[in-house]
């Protein structure tokens, strides 16, 4: 009974996405402000069909932490999805808040295609170093003593 209003969300142009995701950046503020002791991040994304055949698509992005915004959202590859992507953000950010040097999620596409859900499967593993020092748990003072004398 949705139908007619589906199908008129689907026209919503590419600019209009674009503004909305510029909105959502700038809300979301700046990775490097919200995770400080962040030194590198790079994610792999491997994206497959529910059926498991052919099209998997397989990226390793790197994030350039001076101007990435504190948002992870991956767009569905499938070219006929409406909608789709995914939005790993929580995932990422709870990752990089315990301070895990790797760390694995998947989610499904949330988007349609025609009339039946996508249900494309993302995956990701990120793969993160942290500067030592910024707002660390503090090294036992014998450790630090001792790298002290080698440095
Ligand atoms: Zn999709």
């Amino acid at each position: 009974m949705n139908h007619w209003s589906r199908r008129r969300e689907e026209t919503i142009d590419r600019e209009e996405r674009k503004k909305e995701r510029a909105q959502r950046e700038d809300a979301a503020g700046k990775l490097a402000r919200r995770v400080p002791a962040l030194a590198t991040l790079s994610i792999a994304i491997h994206e497959t069909r529910p059926d498991g055949v052919v099209s998997d698509t397989h990226y390793t992005r790197r994030v350039v932490l001076e101007h990435a915004p504190a948002l992870f959202e991956v767009p569905c590859s499938y070219p006929g999805c409406t909608d789709g992507g995914y939005e790993v953000t929580r995932e990422i950010l709870d990752g990089l808040d315990t301070r895990r040097r790797e760390f694995r999620g998947e989610q499904r596409c949330r988007g349609r295609c025609g009339d039946i859900d996508c249900t494309r499967v993302l995956r990701f593993v990120c793969t993160a170093t942290y500067h030592e020092g910024v707002g660390a748990i503090p090294r036992a003072p014998e450790a630090a003593a001792r790298s002290r004398l080698i440095g």
